[in-house]
């Protein structure tokens, strides 16, 4: 069987997955800046978003991000608290929740596949920590 090369990327190829988390984070940061700016803080202490795991977000690319975001801001030098959400979903047959597994939404009692995702899209600020 005829093998394929391996290419090596370099860290700047690498960074199309990351990029996504960069603009998002770049959001939240802006929000939480706003935020703090208006409720007449100084200085954010700190940031707590609420990341669910079927949200599509790295949380480890957002951590990156966050402090090179952060720079020359009133974020400077702020903590970053980061809750997971699970997939959580719903069966309408046996009327009670159930974690997700995987993209198939199957129900373990049941086997019903028409599961409701109720929670694990979340993408959000938690809470604005200002000084
Ligand atoms: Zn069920």
């Amino acid at each position: 069987m005829r093998r394929g090369r391996l290419l090596l990327l370099s860290e700047s190829e690498r960074v199309i997955t990351a990029m996504h988390e960069v603009s998002l984070m770049e959001e939240a940061v802006r929000v939480a800046v706003e935020a703090a700016r208006e409720s007449g803080g100084s200085r954010i202490l700190k940031l707590r978003l609420r990341i669910g795991t079927m949200s599509g977000v790295v949380p480890e690319a957002m951590r990156f991000a966050f402090d090179v975001i952060c720079r020359n801001t009133m974020a400077a030098g702020a903590a970053l608290e980061i809750e997971t959400v699970p997939a959580t979903s719903w069966c309408a047959v046996c009327e009670r929740e159930f974690p997700q597994a995987d993209f198939l939404n199957e129900c373990p009692t049941c086997h019903n596949l028409s599961g409701e995702l109720r929670r694990g899209r979340e993408l959000e600020i938690a809470a604005v920590e200002v000084s």
